[in-house]
């Protein structure tokens, strides 16, 4: 048994970029069918990101998504940056008049899936057997096995590759080239059942190490400790855990973190990656499939609904024309803000934690940098600007 489908977008990978982008051709008049590998139970219980740029939720807004941030979420004025134990408030609002919203990414992708299904969307989850067909075609497509165990066979006019960070979609593009650095570090993360320590970010640079001290709900917590990708932390204590995660953000104003019950483990290696070109033919590369940044600057997300906010409308265009040409400059205006997002994902990175084999010297010159941008209203802008995100007349958005 095989079934055909016959849309205009066919989108691979519905996670936020994917079904972002379905939505927008939904709002837009264009039909599309998005597949995933993953249920939709598994991407719903799969944590990730926190962090939306005012952008990011505009969108779920302007798209009619859903307004649920303004009730769950949390809207932060800005961000602690703790050196060896001494807090250096940024305060977005001041330094640039912006701010940013603490919503998950499971929040964020339960939202679009609802809005997907309230609209009568074609969304199928739980697919294998995923083989792409005719890329380089006027009729590319896909064959799967669907939930069901039936092969379905999807033929589009246009093909969005929004597979994640191991994408196969990639190789639709020919001779493109792949930018990659990897990180001699990584973080390992928790989810905890605890009351929130405090009422933003904390990025903890200190002499064992990073870690980032993250909220969930008022009693979910999440935070992170950098490690040495083949640490075996799965095996520590939850006290050992927790009197390291201390250690790191100790100092003199006594600061204490709240502990509790830890309930989910997960190491995450640091990479930076991007794709290039994103856009060939019939085809368009999205979000982490393009490119992935290391999560220090939270711009892995952020940047994923920005292709979104830029392919979209192109893509709308080029689909009620039958005219790749309508979707030229996609590569042009979002590779300029991928570039961007990878500086200063890196700059972050580099700057607050410290290298396994940093000697005294690289230690304190990484220091003088921290004092160098936190000590000034410059640096402490620079920064607020890129993390509360680029104002339009700065990244063309
Ligand atoms: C553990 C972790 C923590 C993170 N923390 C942060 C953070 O704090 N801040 C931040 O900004 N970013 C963070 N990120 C990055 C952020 O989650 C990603 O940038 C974001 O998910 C990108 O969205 P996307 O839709 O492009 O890709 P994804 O969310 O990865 O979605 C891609 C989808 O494609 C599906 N797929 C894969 N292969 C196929 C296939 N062959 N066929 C069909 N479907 C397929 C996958 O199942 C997936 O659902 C984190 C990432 C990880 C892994």
């Amino acid at each position: 048994m095989s079934e055909t489908t016959r849309t205009q977008v066919l989108i691979i990978g519905a996670g936020p970029a994917g079904l972002m982008i379905s939505q927008m051709l939904h709002n837009r008049g264009v039909e599309s069918v998005a597949i995933d590998i993953r249920t939709r139970e598994e991407i719903e219980n799969t944590h990730r990101a926190g962090i939306l740029e005012a952008k990011a939720v505009r969108m779920l807004e302007d798209e009619n998504v859903s307004q649920r941030f303004r009730t769950d979420g949390y809207e932060h004025d800005g961000t602690d940056i703790r050196v060896r134990g001494i807090s250096n408030r940024i305060s977005f609002k001041d330094l640039v008049g912006a701010s940013v919203w603490l919503y998950p990414q499971t929040d964020v992708f339960i939202d679009l899936a609802n809005a997907r299904e309230r609209d009568g969307g074609d969304v199928r989850f739980g697919v294998s057997d995923v083989e792409l067909l005719d890329g380089d075609s006027d009729n590319p497509g896909v064959r799967f096995t669907d939930a069901a165990g039936t092969t379905q066979e999807v033929r589009a006019d246009f093909v969005v590759g929004s597979d994640g960070s191991r994408s196969i979609c990639r190789a639709l593009i020919p001779g493109a080239t792949q930018y990659f650095r990897e990180y001699p570090f990584a973080w390992f993360g928790i989810m905890a059942e605890a009351p929130m320590s405090y009422d933003e970010l904390i990025y903890a640079s200190s002499d064992r190490g990073f870690a980032l001290i993250s909220q969930r709900t008022p009693t979910v917590q999440r935070m992170y400790l950098q490690c040495n990708p083949s640490d075996d932390m799965h095996n520590w204590s939850e006290d050992q855990l927790w009197d390291e995660f201390q250690a790191r953000v100790a100092g003199p104003d006594g600061f204490e973190l709240k502990t509790g019950p830890i309930f989910e483990r997960t190491l995450l290696p640091f990479r930076s990656f991007v794709q290039q070109p994103m856009q060939h033919g019939r085809v368009s590369l999205a979000g982490d499939a393009a490119h992935t940044v290391p999560p220090t600057g939270a711009r892995g997300l952020n940047l994923a609904l920005s292709d979104a906010r830029v392919l979209a409308p192109r893509l709308a265009e080029a689909a009620k024309a039958n005219d790749p040409a309508k979707l030229a400059d996609y590569e042009e205006i979002a590779v300029k803000r991928v570039w961007r997002a990878q500086n200063f994902s890196y700059w972050m990175t580099t700057m607050l934690h410290s290298l396994p084999d940093e000697n005294p010297f690289d230690r304190m010159r990484r220091l003088g940098e921290l004092e160098m941008v936190l000590g000034h209203e410059s640096g402490r802008r620079h920064l607020a600007e890129a993390y509360a995100g680029w104002p339009n007349e700065v990244d063309g958005l």
